[in-house]
């Protein structure tokens, strides 16, 4: 179809009107890409649009070329400035045929125009993984243009760690590859200082309590940083890392996962005096000494690369420096985002990254949306302006540890994959379009059910504090009072019973499902909590106990753990989420059981013979190693403390 005043029709009355060419050789996640396309358009307008790979099937008429094809080259579409993660969308002639391109200079930014093209020009959503929440509007005719569009996301990167790939894709979130700008980070000191290697050399390793020690995997302790040849050694390491990498941006100087640092007299002279944080001792004077020695070097070498560094745990207090860091130093400081119900907290963070910026050039934001939580965390009003925040102080990336938990989190996720990509979006349209667009007539119900979590979390009586209820699934019943926890069901079921199509009723019902087992594990709690030994119903108080329970991880073992788009270890297996904190929620109901069937032996008989929930709750129970013992120890004494005041 030829052009009308620069018009491309991709699909009219059914019948393809366009062909899709793609390069020579392209990346398999191009063709992801690809694939999107042609299923958008079949379910838009139902053809299925032709992919022709080109020099091999010649094209003939209109074509939209996925990214770098000769034309593309040719016709120098891609403006040199763009970012690997940026991309051009337009509508153009080549030898009098239309095309419709869409490319960036990698195929990250080509996949990322595709999403754009997708969501801003032809108007689908993704609001969450599971296909359900696919919503793609149908028509009789999919025309664009006139249409000219550059596009740079609003950070050097943004990446969402946690969320299935292809809803990642489809939201322009970034892949983590290491040809993103600044991006560059990982516990790493184990790898550039490898243990084996240099075990001839104790004098390289941290001294603690006046002896080295040679560390285990990266959680041991970093080497000793003011060492010259621990310096030479991360000098070395960084120049193979970019000659072996020459497309990578980034190498990672970020210290193992622990908070123990070295402390010889050389070490322990640049930080003494340095004040306590939250409870640790911070070591970012001797760390950054190592840091910028390195950093000086690599600049000789590789002046165009960066080093990326953690202002996390030991090392999340700025050094004490008159001078600020060379400009090839990426600092990623750590934050809790979902603390900022306290403003005390959150201005502490702020002023945390004000400090950073006069003694770094480039600091990036590292939060953490989700991190395992059972219980709903919603924020999205923190969400939406700490990203605007960021963004107008300069901040250069955002990375999220944002382990999915769709039915609690889906919006937030959402919200973070547009403001990432553009902060001056206003993040209550946002919402309003999401609420909209996946929950059509019971839209309002939604918002209301979502409210309330919103409001829970909001509405504490506590101080903010750093990780607070990561590790510790009680701090999470605690911070969901029952008659919240009651309206937000009620909220739900109201949803429930607004939807009136088929589809609504179904993403309803998918959030009803991944919100149940929420729901459930604080009832069998309380109901534990509540039993008395003395009671006449006594019986019949455990075994609602053992239901909830058994309901709870029924629901959790058909409806969470069978759903791909969870399956993240911070929540299934030996992390904290699972593994450990169903442990001692089991424990705990286990034991509550156990005491109130003290005096009566026959009953306990009885409910373990005829009630098998019963008996394998009081099996954890009697199964239950010191340290389970020692946490429900900690569990009563929280209990107590909460009736003292
Ligand atoms: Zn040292």
């Amino acid at each position: 179809m030829p052009d009308r005043n620069n018009q491309f029709t991709i699909a009219r009355d059914g019948n393809a009107c366009a062909v899709i060419v793609v390069p020579r050789t392209p990346e398999p996640r191009l063709l992801d890409a690809v694939a999107d396309i042609v299923h958008v358009i079949e379910r838009m307008a139902g053809p299925t649009l032709p992919v022709l790979t080109e020099g091999i099937q010649p094209g003939d008429g209109a074509e939209i070329h996925i990214g770098r094809t000769n034309f593309v080259e040719k016709s120098r579409f891609l403006p040199e400035s763009l970012p690997v993660n940026g991309y051009r969308v337009a509508v153009c002639a080549e030898n009098g045929q239309p095309r419709l391109v869409i490319a960036g200079p990698t195929t990250l930014g080509t996949t990322h125009g595709v999403a754009g093209f997708l969501t801003d020009d032809l108007g689908v959503l993704w609001g969450m993984a599971d296909p359900l929440f696919e919503d793609i509007p149908v028509r009789r005719e999919v025309t664009v243009g006139p249409l000219d569009r550059t596009e740079r996301p609003t950070f050097g990167f943004r990446t969402l760690l946690g969320p299935d790939l292809t809803w990642a894709r489809r939201n322009r979130v970034d892949d983590g590859n290491r040809t993103l700008p600044y991006y560059g980070h990982s516990h790493n000191m184990h790898a550039i200082m490898p243990p084996d290697q240099y075990r001839d050399h104790p004098e390289y390793f941290a001294m603690r309590g006046g002896k080295r020690i040679i560390p285990d995997g990266h959680f041991g302790p970093q080497p000793c940083m003011t060492h010259p040849d621990v310096i030479r050694i991360g000098v070395e390491a960084a120049r193979k890392y970019f000659d072996e990498n020459p497309t990578h941006r980034t190498f990672s100087l970020c210290p193992n996962d622990t908070k123990e640092f070295c402390e010889c007299p050389n070490c322990a002279a640049l930080d003494a005096g340095m004040p306590m944080h939250r409870g640790n001792k911070i070591y970012s004077d001797s760390y950054f000494y190592w840091v910028e020695a390195v950093a000086k070097e690599i600049l000789k070498s590789h002046p165009d690369k960066h080093l990326g560094t953690y202002g996390y745990w030991a090392t999340v207090l700025p050094p004490r420096r008159k001078e600020k860091l060379p400009p090839n130093v990426v600092v990623f400081l750590t934050v809790d985002s979902s603390q900022y119900f306290d403003p005390e907290y959150e201005a502490n963070d702020f002023n945390l990254l004000h400090e950073w910026r006069k003694v770094a050039h480039l600091v990036a934001y590292y939060d953490y949306y989700a991190l395992g939580w059972f219980m709903p965390r919603v924020y999205h009003e923190i969400a939406g302006r700490t990203i605007k925040r960021i963004a107008d102080i300069g901040v250069v990336g955002f990375h999220c540890e944002a382990y999915t938990h769709w039915a609690h989190n889906g919006a937030q996720f959402y919200l973070a994959s547009r403001l990432g990509w553009d902060s001056s979006l206003d993040p209550a349209k946002l919402l309003d379009e999401w609420y909209a667009r996946m929950f059509g007539e019971a839209a309002a119900q939604m918002r209301a059910f979502y409210e309330c979590l919103e409001r829970c979390w909001m509405e504490v009586k506590r101080p903010g504090r750093w990780f607070q209820g990561f590790d510790w699934i009680f701090d999470q019943f605690d911070f969901w009072p029952a008659d919240a926890r009651q309206e937000a069901w009620d909220l739900l079921e109201n949803a429930y019973a607004a939807a009136k199509t088929e589809i609504t009723r179904r993403r309803v019902d998918y959030v009803r499902r991944g919100h149940r087992t929420a729901y459930l594990m604080p009832v069998s709690y309380e109901r534990a909590v509540a039993l008395k030994a003395d009671s006449p119903t006594l019986e019949n108080d455990i075994r609602l106990v053992g239901a909830a329970y058994d309901e709870a991880i029924n629901r959790y073992r058909r409806d969470i753990k069978t759903d791909p788009t969870y399956g993240h270890h911070y929540y299934i297996g030996t992390t904290y989420a699972e593994e450990r904190n169903f442990l001692w929620w089991q424990a705990f109901l286990g034991d509550a059981i156990e005491k109130a069937l003290a005096g009566r032996p026959e009953l306990r008989e009885k409910l373990v013979a005829e009630d098998t929930t019963v008996a394998e709750l009081l099996r954890v129970r009697s199964e239950a190693d010191a340290e389970t013992l020692r946490r429900l120890g900690w569990v009563y004494r929280d209990l107590e403390a909460r009736r003292g005041r």
